[in-house]
């Protein structure tokens, strides 16, 4: 198969995805506000995503909500031509990214063409809706890197 040498584009259409629940209505939220959130133990200082109701690190209940510079480094990817289902338009390219506050995310790129994805990219957040109004965090090739 080969690969276009388009850059990859948000998804359109309405994508399956967890419903935002009392847990991770913050997270939510912030995407709708721009602000890429995420949880931090004010015991240990841990920075975790997904939302948990205890600490990943200490097990501690003492979690606050953070507001993130949206901004990191590519971990791990993928790209996908055959889409688990028709709601995904291909290519796209499920990928980990590595947060500048030390937590680690499930994502997608955007920006760039499959074939120019390289490790330890750096990258920043762009939101993006989706057919039902949630807005999605993407990641896209940081445009200055300091
Ligand atoms: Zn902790």
């Amino acid at each position: 198969m080969t690969t276009p040498s388009v850059p990859l584009v948000p998804q359109h259409a309405e994508l399956p995805h967890a419903r935002p629940g009392p847990l991770t209505r913050p997270f939510w939220d912030g995407c709708a506000a721009g602000e890429l959130r995420f949880q931090r133990c004010r015991a240990c200082r841990n920075a975790q995503f997904p939302a948990a109701e205890v600490c990943r690190d200490c097990l501690g209940r003492d979690l606050a909500w953070e507001r993130g510079a949206g901004t990191g480094t590519l971990y791990s990817w993928t790209v996908v031509h055959r889409p688990v289902t028709p709601a995904f338009e291909v290519p796209y390219a499920p990928a980990i990214v590595d947060l500048d506050e030390g937590y680690q995310m499930m994502t997608n790129l955007i920006g760039i063409a499959p074939e120019a994805i390289t490790p330890d990219l750096p990258v920043e957040v762009e939101f993006h809706k989706t057919g039902d109004a949630l807005y999605l965090p993407y990641f896209r090739p940081r445009a200055t890197v300091s």
